[in-house]
């Protein structure tokens, strides 16, 4: 035999080429169709416009962007001198990071001029790129402005909101939501960090542990005022006076380390400690919890749905296309029944967790003034909060189902490559299966939100009836079935039934299922 004959001929090439020249949008038929049926009929042209151009820099310039930053070398530290002893904690990122975070904060997301379906579309394919140090930055900037827009009433407030909703000379500020303790993260009334108002000045002293973007310019940080029995919510700049961010001057706060984490390891997610850190009371301090959380957490939560979905649309595409070229056995790898039946099983949910969350973002743009804190029952406005307590509900419901759906999703998705799915360099599956891991985490656990709704539901039931609930969710005839179901739930109170609470789980599952099939079928069904 000749050397020449032993040399392997294999090669990825066409396999290489495909996935180089997909574009995200124009080449998923699904996705385009979801976002032609949601957006109402005035505006879905420039929906469509708007993601075309989009998905040209996400799919290239951007991916590659990503591509560059995401190794373990490159992960992002801290420095916590300058030459000459001053302590400054500075957070040093890749260029990669600074360049598209650039960019991607220049579209100006959140800016009135921006359509709510434009920006829901580009973030969407934005976040199809994997955390990447630019989706939770996104998020919490986009929570920091809905909150300043019901309470910036101070100048101080009103220049933060415009530094970071419409941008100052060119330049968006990126927010930043520090709420986690060391003694826990779900617990948020237990916070230990305080406010103390020093001659009219509000100042932070504590410890914070799970603080992500610690590269943001502000972050929204609970604390109890002194002597108070409730928690407040504050914006905190990160730096010193208009001049601290070129004097890298921080605002009385050490960021004392940066945890080491298995997903998300492009964002930087510090341990700080403030002491004495000037901060803005944002909105009553009584009400900071119910904002916080009612305003702040609520987009996070709704994010969580988005990027999931986001994350299990490129993996499953990856997939196919990479089943369509793999051989084994003598033929492509998509014509093994199991494989096939694997590919349309992953397939469905990715495109179930897009319809579903598409709807929930068409429901909750109807909602006048968007989220808000605190959801008291009342009669004189009924259908308004109805509407408000149905968009809470699935916002909870969305996020524990879709971060509990892409892991699995993105496993199988890995396993249709084989050996090659786990190689963090072959392709971008890995690190979207280790971010979506994250997803189900933070902005509440699966276990925390599952109590949540069972006691926001059997909190109203007398006043709205999980009948009514299911049947507003569902229509009349699946809606009545499952709100006959989740009232027999409720009346026998799982949830203090270590045997039961089962039960819940399983049942805030198949709501959430039918809910997603149905908006699923609405998409099949439209032109
Ligand atoms: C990568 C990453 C980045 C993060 N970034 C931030 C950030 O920027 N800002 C921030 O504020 N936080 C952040 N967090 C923290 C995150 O929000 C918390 O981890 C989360 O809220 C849970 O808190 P905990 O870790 O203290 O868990 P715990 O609250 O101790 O919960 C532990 C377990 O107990 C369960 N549990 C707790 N209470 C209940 C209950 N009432 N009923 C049933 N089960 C319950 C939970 O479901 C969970 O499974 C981040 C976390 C991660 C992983």
């Amino acid at each position: 035999m000749d050397r020449q004959t032993l040399i392997n001929p294999y090669s990825f090439e066409l396999f290489l080429s495909l996935r180089e020249n997909m574009d995200f949008y124009l080449s998923d038929p699904f996705s385009q169709r979801a976002f032609r049926y949601f957006p109402p009929s005035e505006i879905k042209e420039e929906v469509e416009r708007a993601a075309c151009e989009i998905s040209k820099k996400v799919s290239n310039r951007w991916r590659k962007l990503v591509e560059g930053m995401a190794s373990w070398e490159k992960r992002p530290s801290v420095l916590h001198y300058d030459p000459y002893g001053n302590r400054i904690d500075e957070i040093i990122r890749p260029m990669e990071v600074e360049i598209l975070e650039k960019e991607v904060f220049s579209e100006a997301l959140f800016s009135k001029r921006t359509h709510p379906w434009v920006r829901l579309v580009k973030l969407f394919l934005i976040y199809q790129l994997g955390e990447s140090c630019i989706a939770c930055p996104l998020v919490c900037t986009e929570g920091l402005i809905a909150l300043l827009e019901n309470y910036a009433d101070t100048s101080e407030l009103k220049r933060i909101l415009v530094h970071c909703r419409d941008g100052i000379d060119g330049d968006f500020g990126i927010g930043a939501q520090y709420l986690s303790e060391i003694q826990g993260g779900s617990d948020v009334p237990a916070n230990r960090v305080t406010a103390i108002n020093e001659n009219g000045q509000w100042r932070i002293y504590g410890d914070k542990f799970f603080c992500s973007a610690a590269h943001a310019d502000y972050a929204v940080v609970t604390a109890r005022p002194q002597n108070s029995s409730s928690i407040a919510t504050f914006v905190v700049p990160s730096w010193e006076g208009l001049e601290g961010k070129f004097k890298r001057k921080r605002n009385n706060f050490t960021i004392n380390r940066l945890k080491w984490k298995m997903g998300t390891v492009e964002l930087p997610t510090a341990e700080i400690t403030f002491n004495g850190s000037i901060a803005y009371p944002v909105g009553p301090l009584e009400k900071g919890l119910a904002n916080v959380v009612g305003i702040v957490l609520a987009h996070s939560r709704m994010t969580v749905g988005l990027s999931s979905a986001a994350f299990m649309i490129r993996g499953v595409r990856e997939a196919k296309l990479y089943a369509s070229f793999r051989e084994a056995f003598g033929t492509k790898i998509e014509n093994f029944p199991l494989v096939a039946r694997t590919l349309e099983e992953i397939d469905h949910i990715a495109k179930r967790s897009l319809a579903g969350v598409l709807k929930l973002y068409s429901l909750f743009f109807d909602l006048p003034g968007g989220f808000q804190g605190g959801l008291k029952p009342s009669k004189k406005f009924f259908d308004l909060w109805r509407r408000r307590f149905l968009v809470r509900e699935l916002v909870m419901l969305q996020k524990i189902t879709a971060a509990y759906d892409a892991p699995d999703v993105l496993r199988k998705a890995i396993s249709i490559f084989g050996g090659h799915g786990v190689m963090e360099d072959f392709s971008a599956l890995p690190r979207l299966f280790r971010d979506s891991i994250v997803n189900e985490l933070w902005e509440g656990p699966r276990n925390v939100l599952l109590t949540q709704i069972y006691r926001d539901l059997q909190r109203v039931k007398d006043f709205y009836s999980p009948i009514n609930f299911c049947k507003d969710l569902l229509g009349n005839g699946l809606g009545e079935e499952l709100g006959k179901e989740c009232m027999e739930l409720l009346e026998k109170d799982v949830l203090s039934s270590r045997e039961e609470c089962k039960l819940w789980d399983e049942f805030c599952e198949k709501l959430c299922w039918a809910f997603q099939e149905q908006a699923l079928e609405e998409v099949y069904a439209s032109k």
